[in-house]
């Protein structure tokens, strides 16, 4: 939700549960924009022209993951999968790994077992942050 990844350098960031610093209308189809508003929160919510109320473009829980069909196809084109510091229970990300069981290397990294563990190729129980540049080359 964050915008680590771009700071970090990725291009092409799909953010399924949204992102932090931008807000939507909850009633039109207009498309989020920036907001990295830090000051305190307003006194009533902000409205949108159209009446609905604006709301941060975050995906809450119940609600389902933006561009699920953007993952989809990634993932039908995935030849390398690798999941790092997830617990493999929440869905639908959680079976994304199970989507490509025997037509790709899919690869776990964390300090603890996922529940989809079984779904995996490769299962490295270490920490991210040591293990992953070495694991990349980097
Ligand atoms: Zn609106």
């Amino acid at each position: 939700m964050d915008d680590l990844h771009e700071q970090g350098g990725a291009a092409r960031v799909t953010h399924m549960h949204g992102e932090l610093f931008k807000s939507r209308c909850d009633r039109c189809a207009m498309p989020p924009f920036e907001d990295r508003n830090t000051y305190e929160p307003p006194a009533e919510i902000p409205r949108c022209a159209c009446g609905g109320q604006i709301r941060p473009h975050i995906c809450w829980f119940g609600e389902v993951p933006y561009e699920l069909d953007a993952i989809y196809a990634a993932l039908s084109a995935c030849t390398l999968f690798m999941a790092v510091g997830t617990s493999g229970m929440v869905e639908p990300a959680a079976s994304f790994v199970a989507h490509l069981r025997g037509r790709a290397r899919t690869i776990y990294v964390g300090p603890e077992d996922p529940a989809n563990r079984a779904s995996f190729t490769e299962c490295y129980l270490e920490k991210a942050g040591e293990l992953l540049p070495a694991l990349l080359g980097c």
